[in-house]
């Protein structure tokens, strides 16, 4: 058996490793348990402009590479692997093992009296040619991210929800034109923030269409190819940037049937604490996060459930 320890962190985004810079500095010895694919979702970006402190912006990996060599020099401990199974419950009938959170990553358990879930959300790809390869280069999940970067430009949005409607909206403050591609002949996004959209002189719609692949030229957006979905008809739209806004999926399967989860499957936290349902367990990041996404956001609550957990720790003392 792995020896106990105070605190398991699962996952490394902005919220794993500003709580493992809290809970080292508060000399928890965290083990941070960062996944295969470490660094979370700003390791797939390019410049980050909005984190406060960087007046020149820093590039993503390496504002994530800096936030864990931080954490690691007050004692905070990585293991880059995934984590395959939980038991967040107490242990009550192992000898040794009471009161104790369990966290496998393939046979190996590591036990800890707390643990922070940090694993994030994925944002849906549309899964067509063009959209992985130009990401970062005029395809864009985040309109808050990115926005700016695309000042007179003409630009579609992809999705037909309220965060559709959002991104569309605000993004009319930069772009020349937005283009709303949605598959059917309706919005699914609340009625106001429809009418905000389409009452907006910048916005128009492609109704009953498809975004069937991203053109790039010299590694940039240089257009959309949509198909009509019910004439059939397809066509070239000269646009700069892709916006997909078709949703989220936050990465909570794991803890699905021990923490309480809401109906789109996002982590429930006992706000503005990052408390789960279960004692001795918190949550940070885009795994509790509907709203806004963002790497400051994230290190927020990350930093909220560091505090959160050293307060549970020392309850026992
Ligand atoms: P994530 O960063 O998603 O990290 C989750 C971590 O959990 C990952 O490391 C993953 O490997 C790990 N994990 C998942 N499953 C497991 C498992 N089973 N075991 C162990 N680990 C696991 N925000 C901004 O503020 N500014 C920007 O400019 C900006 N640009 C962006 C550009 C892109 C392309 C994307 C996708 C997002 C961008 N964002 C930006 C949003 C920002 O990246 C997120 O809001 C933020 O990263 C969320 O942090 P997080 O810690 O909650 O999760």
């Amino acid at each position: 058996m792995t020896p106990a320890r105070d605190l398991i962190i699962i996952g490394s985004g902005p919220s794993g490793y500003t709580a493992a810079l809290y809970a080292a500095r508060a000399n928890l010895k965290p083990l941070v348990i960062e996944g295969v694919q470490s660094g979370g979702a700003l390791m797939t970006t390019t410049e980050v402009e909005n984190f406060p402190g960087h007046r020149d912006g820093i590039m993503g990996p390496e504002l994530m590479d800096n936030m864990r060599a931080q954490a690691e020099k007050f004692g905070a401990e990585f293991l880059t692997d995934d984590v395959t199974r939980v038991e967040l419950g107490d242990r009550p009938t192992e000898a040794g093992t009471e009161g104790l959170k369990t966290v496998w990553v393939g046979e190996k358990e590591y036990f800890a009296r707390a643990v922070i879930l940090s694993t994030g959300s994925a944002w849906r790809p549309i899964g067509i040619p063009g959209e992985q390869e130009l990401l970062g280069h005029g395809v864009s999940s985040c309109a808050t991210c990115d926005g700016f970067f695309f000042r007179n430009q003409h630009i579609i949005v992809v999705g037909g929800g309220d965060s559709a409607m959002e991104e569309a909206t605000f993004l009319t403050r930069f772009a020349e034109t937005v283009t709303i591609v949605h598959r059917r002949d309706a919005f699914r996004a609340s009625k106001v923030m429809q009418v905000r959209a389409l009452t907006n002189p910048k916005i128009k719609v492609e109704w009953n269409s498809a975004v069937e692949e991203v053109l790039g030229d010299d590694g940039k957006v240089a257009g959309a190819r949509i198909k009509n979905l019910q004439t059939g008809e397809t066509k070239v739209l000269d646009v700069t940037g892709v916006f997909v806004a078709i949703g989220h999926d936050p990465r909570s399967e794991l803890f699905k049937g021990q923490v309480e989860l809401d109906d789109e499957g996002y982590v429930k936290v006992d706000s503005p604490s990052t408390r789960t349902n279960i004692a001795g367990v918190f949550a940070a990041g885009d795994l509790v996060d509907h709203t806004y996404r963002q790497a400051i956001t994230a290190s927020g609550t990350g930093c909220a459930a560091a505090l959160d957990a050293e307060r549970f720790i020392a309850s026992f003392l």
